[in-house]
């Protein structure tokens, strides 16, 4: 099974004409709650299309925790390792939406953070017992390192979404056997700014001399590139005709990609697959909401 170790938060989601000044009180327009987390947003992508999925993690004792982990139960995800802090709140991210487009957004990682080295030690059977190994860069950087070297030390194949953007250390990318990074977390990795498929070759390139082993650079509506010591592949990604919202695009292609490596794709049958499931998910509204079933992807697929 696949087993994702990463964040769960509560997206609280307000739309305002303007964000009030400092000391100021404004009447918003609406307000929404939805699930999310880049944890969870992969482990649900990677379970509607059919893997059999753990997902590790933190939530806190708080009406959000509750209705976090009841959502993972419904998706069929095992939560047997999911546990609730004693002290911190869960993970929530107060978003303002402002009418010009502008956005303000403050996350606090509460609970996400409690998760640390120590209790990876003791999830080692969870890890080396997996088939694949997901985590991005939401939780406690120490804790990331020491799960993905154990994975590495065992042979389990990793997947890192380095979302958001942040330096990673040679010795944690040299564990990575699948690194997604878009454009702008790739040149942050990477110090190559990326702007086009040159740079971003330019960049992969950087980053498969750290030591990663495969390269699976994320592109928008051009879809992927995938560099590894065999060359480069450029897939492109699939038309779509109304983009609703981005968000969970890059979510839906690290599910997708876990699911199709684990089902015994080639990496570019994968690629090729993930980039249908993000253009399903930037063609529908949320987060968890525009994931997209197997039966869905297929349907897209034979168009
Ligand atoms: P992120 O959301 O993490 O910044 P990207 O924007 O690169 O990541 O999107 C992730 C994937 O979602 C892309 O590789 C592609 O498969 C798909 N995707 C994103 N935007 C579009 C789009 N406008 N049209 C088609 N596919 C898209």
């Amino acid at each position: 099974d696949i087993v994702v170790i990463g964040s769960l938060n509560m997206d609280m989601v307000v739309r305002s004409g303007r964000a009030p000044e400092a000391g100021e009180t404004v009447i918003g327009d609406s307000f929404v709650l939805s699930a999310g987390g880049k944890g969870a947003n992969q482990a649900v992508a990677a379970a509607r299309l059919g893997s059999t999925v753990r997902l590790v993690g933190k939530v806190g004792a708080d009406a959000f925790g509750s209705e976090l982990l009841e959502i993972i139960k419904q998706e069929g995800i095992d939560s047997e390792y999911l546990s609730v802090s004693g002290s911190r709140s869960t993970g929530v991210a107060s978003i303002v939406l402002e009418e010009s487009g502008e956005n303000r957004i403050i996350v606090v990682p509460g609970a996400n953070m409690e998760l640390t080295a120590d209790d990876i030690q003791l999830l080692e059977p969870v890890i080396t017992g997996a088939k694949l190994l997901v985590m991005q860069l939401e939780m406690d950087l120490h804790m990331t390192e020491q799960a993905v070297g154990i994975a590495h030390a065992s042979g389990i194949p990793v997947i890192l979404n380095p979302a958001p953007a942040q330096r990673l250390s040679d010795e944690l990318l040299s564990h990575v056997t699948y690194l997604t990074p878009n454009e702008t977390e790739a040149g942050i990795l990477s110090g190559v700014q990326v702007d086009n498929l040159d740079s971003a070759r330019e960049a992969a390139a950087v980053l498969l001399r750290k030591g990663v082993q495969n390269v699976i650079m994320t592109l928008g509506a051009q879809g992927a590139l995938i560099v590894n010591s065999q060359g480069q592949i450029h897939v492109p990604g699939f038309p779509v005709k109304a983009v609703v919202d981005t968000v969970a695009a890059g979510d839906s292609f690290n599910g997708a990609l876990a699911q199709q490596l684990t089902a015994g794709r080639s990496l570019e049958e994968a690629v090729t697959f993930a980039n249908a499931v993000g253009a399903l998910a930037v063609g529908k509204a949320g987060a968890i909401p525009s994931l997209p079933t197997l039966a869905e992807v297929e349907q897209f697929l034979e168009r």
